[in-house]
Parts: structure tokens; C-alpha cells; sequence
């Protein structure tokens, strides 16, 4: 089984998402492909009608440790449970790094979301600095060591080098399948590891075909219907 995963971010109104939805379930029919979708909380909830009785899986771009409280603008495990969704996103970058979530934060999200059974995408990668000093598996050791021990059957991990992230640059595709491998060694489970940034229709074969990748979690791309629908060809 292979993965493909789109991250809409802060994109995508309520009718956005029907028209998207509808257009890809007539577009696609997955034989091997895992497919879902992370659109925003406010179009989260019409998910569980939108995909019914599909292939189409979703999940929520984020989410808070506490079942319910005074923490404003947040969204429970206990929402999401509700609703339905198949995964959350926990550690993308751009949680990391503009709403500076830390590793301990991280941690706590992941056992909060398994307290109420729902499967995690771990996100991990390194800075344009940190490669360029060598640090790369250092700073994958750091983000993964509270969580390599939690995480399990049913979650996923994505490898995106925040640098690749929204800027049309990726690795070579020898430097993703090092990477690949140093996530692999460091989890202690034998879990899907996907790739995340930069990816379009234009690399999505190649990448496919590199070793260890399961799958990719795709941002801007994944607004496109047509191009998404493409690369979940790609990885079918
Ligand atoms: C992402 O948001 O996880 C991502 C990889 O974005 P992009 O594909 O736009 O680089």
C-alpha cells in the first residue's frame, strides 16, 4: 500500500471542496493508493459526507492536546473523533516554525490523539541550514526520540525538508532516500514513511521510484484536482 496525501494549509472554502471532491472521485479509482485529503477545519466537517462510502480518507491539519477547556480557537481530539477523520497532521513545519511548536508539545498531541484512536502523520525535516551543516540526522533524531517510542501501527511518518516546502526545490533523489532511511532506522515500529515537498506532477514518477519512499504528502499541488489526480497515478 502506498500513500498520497494532500495538505490543502489555509486553502479551500466549503465549495471549493465539493466541487473538488466530486471532480476527483469521477477522475480517479485507486487500485494500490491510499488517498486523503487535509483541508481546514472549516471545511473539515462536511468530509464525512463528502467522501461517504469512497476511497477518499481525511484528516485535520492540526489539532490541540486537551479534550475541551478555555483554549481559544483551538480543536480537540474529541471534534475530530467525532467527525470522523482517518488521520491528523502533527509537526508539519509550518506548526513548528511559525506557531513554534515544540517537540514536548508534539509529543502530547500524538498521545492525545491516540487516547481517542486516531492515526497520526508525523512530520519531520531539517532547515536549509541544518543540511547544509550536516545536521540533517541530528535533527531528525532530535524531533523523532519523544516520539519513536509512541508511535505505531496505523501512523505514518512524512520526511519534508522544510527547505523543499512551498518553494518548487527538492533533494536529489538520493538525498530523499537517506533521509527515508535515517527516519526508518530511528522509528521502532515498521511504519510508512512518506516524502513531502515541492512535489508536483512533474516529479512525482521519479520520486516514486525512489527506495523506501511509501507515499508523499503534497501541499500546494494538492489544490490542483487534475494535478493531484495525477500524481496519485503516479504512486497507483
Ligand atoms: C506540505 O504542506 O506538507 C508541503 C509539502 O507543501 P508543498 O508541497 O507545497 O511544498
Amino acid at each position: 500500500m502506498r500513500y498520497v496525501f494532500g495538505n490543502w494549509k489555509m486553502n479551500g472554502t466549503l465549495a471549493f471542496a465539493e466541487e473538488y471532491v466530486n471532480k476527483l472521485l469521477g477522475e480517479v479509482r485507486p487500485a494500490s493508493v491510499q488517498v486523503a485529503l487535509f483541508p481546514p477545519f472549516t471545511a473539515l466537517s462536511s468530509f464525512q459526507y463528502l467522501v461517504k462510502d469512497s476511497f477518499l480518507k481525511f484528516g485535520a491539519q492540526n489539532m490541540y492536546y486537551e479534550d475541551s477547556g478555555a483554549f481559544t480557537g483551538e480543536v480537540s481530539p474529541v471534534m475530530l473523533k467525532e467527525i470522523g477523520v482517518d488521520y491528523v497532521l502533527i509537526g508539519h513545519s509550518e506548526r513548528r516554525h511559525i506557531f513554534l511548536e515544540n517537540d514536548e508539545m508534539l509529543m502530547k498531541k500524538v498521545e492525545a490523539a491516540h487516547r481517542h484512536d486516531i492515526p497520526v502523520v508525523f512530520c519531520v525535516g531539517e532547515t536549509l541550514e541544518e543540511r547544509r551543516t550536516g545536521a540533517t540526522k541530528d535533527v531528525l533524531k532530535r524531533q523523532l526520540i519523544l516520539v519513536q517510542d509512541i508511535l505505531s501501527r496505523g501512523d505514518i511518518v512524512a520526511y519534508e525538508p522544510v527547505w523543499a516546502i512551498g518553494t518548487g526545490v527538492t533533494p536529489t533523489m538520493d538525498e530523499i532516500r537517506e533521509s527515508i532511511s535515517w527516519v526508518k532506522e530511528l522509528l521502532k515500529a515498521d511504519l510508512p514513511v512518506l516524502y513531502g515537498g515541492s512535489v508536483n506532477k512533474g516529479n512525482a514518477v521519479d520520486i516514486s521510484e525512489v527506495s523506501g519512499v511509501d507515499g508523499v504528502l503534497v501541499g500546494g499541488a494538492s489544490l490542483k484536482v487534475e494535478e493531484f489526480a495525477i500524481i496519485i497515478k503516479a504512486f497507483d
